[in-house]
């Protein structure tokens, strides 16, 4: 009865149990430790066991110690050890009342229990008290005992009905009722034989004895039958419970009882040991209280009736067959026929009807069983005929056992023909390696055992297999090892067709890692694949170099064109670098017009220069957009991994590098080099500091002079922007312009520009009482802003300069690169009543026609063609085309860069009016240029402009 210390957990209720499943037959459940933990406890415990050992001994041997039988000492001693042994017992089922790892329902059992245990206590004590005397004493006190033992096995038979698994709806409480009935008038009939029957000796208390033993046992046996109802509603798993503790004791005290029944008959009276019975058999369920902490009973109760044969069902019956013992007894003894035989027959009849209802139970409950089976049966079996998944069933070397019919519909094969072949025949040969590594991990998975769960072990894997009709079909199997499971002894497939899931993840994975457009790899892919190949270069030794590509006019083609032609363009560019780049390369599109080449183990850097070469030969031929043809360039940046880029380094590398080929020209090839780094780097700290410029107003305007070629003197001044930064002193403009133009801080600048030149114009032509026309510069970018026309109205009308005398500059590229948009701007601005020029013309390519079409005043001939003009060679010509162009086309014409007076010669030969240069004056700050209009200024500005007209009449 020791229970060995365990884990505290057990003692807590599991949430799930499966009846009947393997976990019933594990191990006991043991004594959590905490029941050793209390002091008293123990101490309470150990008296018990030593008390119990006590009695015991003196029942074996008849033990001296409580003296002879009878005598009053043994009857003071006897009723003593049976009052401390009781309440002890009752302390423990008190303690167990009050534990709280049991149910409400247990605890109540527990505390009921111990009050039909102190019960028992006080009657010990009255009899104790009434036992003070003779022999008739001591069978008073035995009477007031055994009815203590009775309304204490009543009060038990109260408890037991509180336990969690004691019947709760009204059938099975009648059935309960009726089987206690049976087992009462059963008990009570061989009483009332026995009373009858026995003769009674003549003490007043004996027949009252007599009677209150025979009602004790019935009591018992009804209190045992009621156990073993309780018992058979407990899973199997939680039988070892306190109920078979308390069977046991239950049957100690009947056994006792019964045998004191037949020594009373005997001898007419009680034996000694009587009144130590129910003292034990209390002792015995305190130990089961002790335990009942283990004892987890609430929902351990067995949800569905379910039929076994244990022969406790039978205990009613049994209580039947006293009674029809004693009838036959009775019959035999009175001796009459035909009453003998007519007893004789009906005990018979009524045993084979007993007989007979008992088997057609059975058969009840075999056909209610059997068809529960089979309906079990055809369910799963239709499950299995038409689920959409096909389920296999396979050796573990992958020969088919037996295939669903679902076969045929996902994969189009008749599944008897595939029953003994292997399932590797079906699948892709690349997945053949793989399936068969599945299986054989699958065959060597074992059970999940969750708590009391155990799961088959079960994989996952998407496998590629034939259809019928040809083709691959992608499939997703969850295998299960069954190879344990008695009815399949396999490994079972689940296979569902995920072709559709597939195709979809596949493109779904291609849209990700690919441009829309041109179906090239996209900039995530590119840097995935870069990151490979460095980490294979490692490996190998072998460097990787990447070019960077980037179309140089795509802009103008987009602005020009539209974007459906730009789109095109790229779609064409793209084929074509894909048609002069290795099949081993990767090529990518990584954003607008710029592509990237990965290029492996090429050790050669005219390796990587000659792909270069090949793409520009490859995009010199035009392409043909909107029945134009379009010339495109690129510029291309390569570099190669030196000591250990990332994937990231090495793209920023050639992106470096075509930018600087950008600045070397159209259509270039860069190779990387490391200063090139530090310029790039360069160019952003210069955007910063240009940021903080504008709101530092670091910048300033320089004049220079635009004269009279004739006679030299000032008719208007050029414009130019000046930074003069904090930290790094006087920046050039050619460093600064671009990065604003490219940053959109030219459009805040210039605004400050045009509203600086226009005041300064204005106060010059006030104060010296002549009209002075300003030159300001504008950008591309600057066009581009619908604001423009808004900012020039306001710069105009705030600085109050009359429209007439404000220019503004052009360059030739920047208008034939956007021109629809260029000549909706330009004819916005001329409603201002302001002139436009066309700066560095020559140098770009103007197409005749438009220039036709803008509103133009005057053409700047650049700086190149002056110093050419007195060089011989083509400089003068060209020089005199645009002369005579700006004639033509009513332009004046103004030479820029005039350095020497040869030049100035030449130009007025040509019939250019007017220039500035060197010469005359460089850039100057607006005192100086005051000075110098002060002394060389025009009295009549309007001089050439009146000239050219007269001219024009003449002709
Ligand atoms: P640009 O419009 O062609 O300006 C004329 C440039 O030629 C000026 O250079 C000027 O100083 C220089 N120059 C004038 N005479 C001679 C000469 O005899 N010999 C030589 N070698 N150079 C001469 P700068 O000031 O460096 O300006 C460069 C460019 O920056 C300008 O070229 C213009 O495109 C741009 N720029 C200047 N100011 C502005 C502005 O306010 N807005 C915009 N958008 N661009 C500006
Ligand atoms: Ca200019
Ligand atoms: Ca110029």
């Amino acid at each position: 009865m020791m229970p060995a210390p365990a884990d505290a957990s057990v003692r807590r209720p599991e949430p799930t149990l499966t009846p009947g499943l393997r976990g019933s037959l594990e191990s006991l459940p043991a004594i959590p430790a905490a029941v050793f933990g209390a002091g008293w406890d123990r101490a309470i415990l150990v008296s018990l066991i030593v008390v119990t050992a006590c009695i015991l001994t003196w029942l074996a041997g008849g033990a001296p110690i409580f003296g002879a039988p009878g005598a009053h000492a043994s009857l003071l001693a006897r009723h003593s050890v049976a009052g401390i042994v009781t309440a002890l017992a009752a302390c423990i089922a008190l303690r167990a009342g009050f534990d709280s790892a049991l149910d409400h329902r247990t605890r109540r059992f527990w505390r009921i229990t111990a009050s039909a245990m102190t019960l028992g206590t006080v009657f010990s004590l009255i009899a104790l008290g009434a036992g003070q005397g003779s022999d008739p004493a001591s069978l008073i006190s035995d009477t007031a005992g055994l009815f203590a033992s009775l309304l204490s096995g009543v009060v038990l038979l109260l408890a037991l009905l509180q336990l969690p698994n004691a019947p709760m709806n009204a059938v099975d409480q009648s059935k309960l009722w009726l089987d206690i009935a049976t087992v009462a008038v059963g008990g009570m009939l061989v009483g009332w034989y026995d009373y009858t029957t026995v003769q009674a000796p003549p003490v007043a208390s004996w027949t009252m004895t007599f009677v209150l033993l025979h009602l004790l046992t019935t009591v018992e046996l009804i209190l045992i039958l009621v156990v073993a109802v309780l018992w058979r509603r407990t899973v199997l798993h939680h039988r070892a419970n306190v109920l078979l503790v308390v069977a046991v004791a239950l049957t100690i005290a009947f056994v006792a009882h019964g045998a004191a029944v037949v020594e009373m008959a005997w001898s007419g009276a009680l034996p000694g040991w009587l009144h130590l019975t129910i003292p034990l058999s209390h002792a015995v369920i305190a130990a089961a209280g002790w335990v009942s902490c283990v004892t987890v009973m609430q929902r351990a109760v067995r949800t569905q009736t379910r039929h076994d044969h244990s022969p406790s069902h039978l205990i009613p019956y049994v209580a039947v067959l006293p009674g029809f013992v004693l009838l036959l007894r009775l019959a035999h003894a009175q001796g009459t026929q035909p009453l003998l035989g007519l007893v004789f027959g009906v005990v018979v009849l009524t045993v084979l009807a007993f007989a007979r209802q008992l088997a057609s139970t059975r058969e009840v409950v075999r056909a209610l069983t059997e068809a529960a089976a089979k309906q079990n049966e055809a369910r799963f079996q239709a499950l299995v005929q038409h689920s959409s998944d096909v389920i296999t069933i396979l050796d573990t070397d992958g020969t088919i056992r037996y295939v669903s019919p679902s076969m045929l519909a996902v994969l189009g094969h008749d599944p008897i023909t595939l029953v003994n072949t292997n399932i590797g025949a079906l699948l892709h040969p690349e997945d053949v390696e793989a399936a068969g590594q599945f299986l054989e991990e699958l065959a060597r998975t074992r059970d999940v055992v969750s708590g009391a769960k155990v799961a088959p072990g079960s994989r996952k894997q998407e496998w590629r297999i034939a259809h019928a009709k040809g083709g691959w079909m992608t499939v997703d199997n969850v295998g299960t090892n069954l190879l344990q499971e008695s009815v399949i002894r396999g490994l079972v497939l689940n296979t569902r067709d995920v072709t559709e899931q597939s195709v979809i993840k596949q493109q779904y994975m291609h849209q990700a890692f690919h441009d829309a457009l041109t179906d090239l790899a996209n900039r995530s892919l590119f840097l995935y694949q870069v990151g490979n190949a460095l980490a294979r270069a490692k490996r190998q030794q072998s460097p990787v170099t990447i070019l960077f590509l980037d179309l140089d006019n795509f802009k103008n083609v987009n602005d020009s064109l539209g974007h459906a032609a730009g789109d095109r363009l790229l779609v064409e560019a793209a084929r074509r670098l894909a048609s002069s780049v290795r099949d081993s390369d990767l090529l990518a599109r990584l954003s607008g017009d710029e592509f990237a080449v990965l290029v492996e183990n090429s050790h050669d850097q005219a390796e990587s220069l000659e792909i270069a070469e090949r793409i520009r030969v490859s995009l010199a031929r035009p392409f043909l957009l909107s029945g134009k043809e379009v010339f495109v360039t690129a510029s291309v940046g390569i570099a190669q991994t030196a000591h250990g880029e990332t994937a990231d380094d090495l793209v920023r590398n050639a992106d470096v590098a075509m930018y600087v080929a950008k600045t070397r020209g159209k259509g270039q090839a860069v190779v990387f080099e490391p200063a090139m780094h530090t310029a790039a780097l360069e160019r952003l700290v210069v955007e910063a500091d240009l940021r903080r410029a504008v709101e530092r107003e670091e910048f300033f305007l320089q004049y220079q002079p635009i004269v009279e070629l004739s006679t030299g003197d000032i008719v208007g001044a050029e414009a130019l922007v000046r930074w003069m930064c904090r930290d790094r002193g006087a920046v050039p403009p050619a460093v600064f312009i671009p990065i604003a133009e490219e940053t959109g801080l030219i459009v805040t600048l210039g605004r400050y520009v045009l509203r600086r030149a226009c005041r300064q114009a204005k106060q010059w032509t006030d104060e010296r009482g002549v009209p002075l026309r300003i030159t300001v510069n504008l950008s591309g970018r600057q066009l581009q802003e619908p604001g423009i026309v808004d900012d020039v109205r306001d710069a105009l009308h705030d600085s109050g300069l009359d429209p007439s005398q404000l220019v503004l500059e052009l360059t030739e590229s920047m208008l034939m690169q956007n021109t629809e948009l260029s000549l909706v701007r330009l004819t916005a601005l001329k409603t201002l009543g302001i002139s436009v020029a066309i700066d560095d013309f020559g140098t770009g390519y103007s197409s005749l026609s438009y220039l036709q079409r803008y509103p133009v005043d005057m053409l700047k001939i650049d700086k190149t063609f002056v110093d050419d003009i007195d060089n011989g060679g083509e400089g003068p010509v060209l020089a005199r085309a645009i002369v005579a162009l700006g004639e033509t086309l009513q332009m004046s014409t103004v030479a820029e860069g005039i350095e020497t007076a040869a030049q100035r010669g030449h130009l007025l030969q040509l019939g250019c009016e007017l220039g500035q240069g060197f010469l005359f004056a460089p850039p100057l700050d607006v005192e100086e240029f005051w000075q110098l209009l002060l002394a060389r200024g025009s009295t009549s500005p309007m001089t050439v402009r009146r000239r050219r007209d007269m001219s024009v009449q003449a002709a």
